[in-house]
This record gives structure tokens, C-alpha cells and sequence, in this order.
């Protein structure tokens, strides 16, 4: 048993995670939200010259999401380095998205957007952001897992909040920031939400989107989304305290692996032997290093033995020469 933190389903009425099959999922009415995201001063030379031009104005990345109350937690924007990102203008300033994704967004927010300039997302490197509206900044990371199925193809990135979220920041060493308590109510440094649970936080937190200039858009959004079997409330996704048993620390997977294939009668036999051939090749594997510690030790032995064997040579040899 280990103790570690990570995103699970909570409900706040319950006041405990949820396992998988406790959870249900009906129709919620959830805000999305369009939000600019500034890209900092110190990175805004690198902008200019990976879309070749002279930008003058103020230029942000937009994130798209439908959790309003998962942005006090937000540590990163992600984005995917084999799309293509487009700088539009709107107003006064102009914005990075997906290009996929201008027609969409243009229909969203009402706007007429022209494509600057575009280029794939892996010539993002080393870029720093603003939060919109804590004093701190939001690092832009590259992640295969973004898509253009919705949104701006550039991802709100809280690790307290969601799996996907989670890896790739562990991946780049960065810690989650936790904007709720363990009990899934917002800690006291929030001022304006402190206390509340994590929805009722959702007007406030847009309100501050406003006022901070960072709110390009929001609408209503009808989706599925996971509710509580017993309170029939939804849940919100965040990390707790939780106890997990670790699968690798005392090789219960390896024997987990060995039992099963014991215990169960294969009626597939491919699968069988998909199976059995990993199986083969972990233990070859296992054994293989086993022999390397072996080789290596004897490798030692051997160099110790020619190094007295050389010094004794060199030695007798001193000895002959002076006699
Ligand atoms: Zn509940």
C-alpha cells in the first residue's frame, strides 16, 4: 500500500471518491468558456519570429473549456505539435488556435477571423504565458493527446483536475497547484470563492474573466457528464489523498500475470498466445538482465585479478632490473 495523490471522482455530498461503478452519467447543463491566455512579455519576441511578423499588440493563446471552476488550478496550456496553429486578429490583439478550428471559432464568437500566418505546433518551444487572472505564469507544453475535436486546439491544463492533465505534467516535472481542499471545496487564499464548492464557483470565476479582459466568449453547453449514483449530483474530478496499491513494488503484476495464466482456460487460443509470447519475452528479458548482473560481476572479478596479475609482472619486473 502506498499513499499518493491523483485525480479521482469525487462527490462533495458523499465527501469520498467514487469507484468507477458508482458513477453515472446524465445530462448537465455546464458553461464553456473561451479564455485568453497573454503570452508573457519575455516570450513574445519568439512569437513574433515564428510567425514572421511584427506583433505590436497584445497576443494570447485561447483555451476553451467547459469546468470554469478548474482555472485556479491551471499550471499549463497544452497544445499538439503536429497540428498547425494560425494567428488571427480580433480587435485590438490578436489570437493563436488551432487552424483547423477558425471556422468554428469564428461561428462561436460572432467574429470574422483571417489567418495571419500558421505553423506547426512543434515550433512552440520554451513559450510562458499569463494566468489570466492569478499573478503567476502557465507554461505552453506540446501533447499528443489534443485534438481538434472542439475548442481552440489549445488545452486548459489543470494536473489536480484531470488525467490527461496529470501525465503530461508529471512528464514535464511540473507540480499540480490545488485550488480545493480535500474535501472539494475552495481553500481560503480564493477570496471571493473560498468555501464554496467547485460549480458554485463557475459565475464567479467568469465574472473575474471578464473584468480581467480574458473572456472572449460563453455559452450554455449541454453534455454527458458523471453524476453521483446515490445523490444523483455531478461529480467534479480532482486529486485527494488516496491510498493505492502498487502494482509494481512487491512484483504483484508479475505474479498477478503468472497466476492468471495458471488459473484461466484460454478459449481464444491467438490471445493465448499473444499472451504467453509478452509473458515469454518479460521473462527473457528479466533473465537477460539477471545474466548482465552476473557478467558484469564476473567482468569485475576479472579486471581485479589482471590488475594484481599486471602489478606483479611490473614488479618482478623492477625487481630483475635492479638485480
Ligand atoms: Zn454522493
Amino acid at each position: 500500500m502506498q499513499r499518493g495523490e491523483k485525480p479521482v471522482h469525487w462527490c462533495t455530498e458523499c465527501s469520498s471518491a467514487l469507484a468507477e461503478a458508482e458513477v453515472e452519467y446524465q445530462d448537465k447543463v455546464s458553461k464553456s468558456i473561451d479564455v485568453l491566455f497573454e503570452v508573457s512579455k519575455s516570450s513574445l519576441e519568439k512569437i513574433s519570429s515564428i510567425f514572421n511578423l511584427d506583433l505590436n499588440k497584445r497576443c494570447s493563446f485561447v483555451i476553451w473549456t467547459t469546468t470554469p471552476w478548474t482555472l485556479p488550478s491551471n499550471v499549463a496550456v497544452c497544445i499538439n505539435p503536429k497540428l498547425d496553429y494560425s494567428i488571427v486578429e480580433r480587435d485590438n490583439e490578436y489570437l493563436i488556435i488551432a487552424t483547423d478550428l477558425i471556422e468554428s471559432c469564428s461561428v462561436r464568437w460572432g467574429i470574422d477571423l483571417k489567418d495571419l500566418s500558421n505553423v506547426k505546433g512543434n515550433l512552440f518551444e520554451d513559450i510562458a504565458l499569463e494566468h489570466p487572472f492569478i499573478n503567476r505564469k502557465s507554461v505552453l507544453l506540446q501533447g499528443a493527446h489534443v485534438t481538434t475535436d472542439a475548442g481552440t486546439g489549445c488545452v486548459h491544463t489543470a494536473p489536480a483536475h484531470g488525467l490527461d492533465d496529470y501525465f503530461i505534467c508529471k512528464d514535464n516535472n511540473l507540480e499540480p497547484i490545488k485550488a480545493l481542499n480535500n474535501k472539494g471545496f475552495f481553500k481560503d487564499e480564493y477570496e471571493n470563492i473560498a468555501g464554496f464548492p467547485a460549480f458554485k464557483a463557475d459565475p464567479f470565476i467568469i465574472e473575474t474573466l471578464t473584468s480581467s479582459n480574458a473572456l472572449i466568449h460563453v455559452e450554455n453547453y449541454e453534455h454527458s457528464y458523471p453524476h453521483c449514483w446515490r445523490h444523483k449530483t455531478p461529480l467534479i474530478f480532482t486529486s485527494t489523498p488516496q491510498w493505492f496499491i502498487s502494482m509494481d513494488k512487491a512484483g504483484l503484476l508479475t505474479h498477478g500475470f503468472d497466476e492468471l495464466n495458471t488459473m484461466i482456460t484460454w478459449y481464444h487460443n491467438s490471445y493465448q498466445k499473444d499472451h504467453l509470447e509478452k509473458l515469454k519475452m518479460k521473462k527473457l528479458a528479466d533473465k537477460l538482465l539477471e545474466e548482465r548482473g552476473e557478467l558484469e560481476k564476473i567482468q569485475e572479478k576479472f579486471t581485479k585479478e589482471f590488475e594484481n596479475l599486471a602489478n606483479k609482472i611490473l614488479d618482478s619486473k623492477c625487481y630483475l632490473q635492479n638485480n
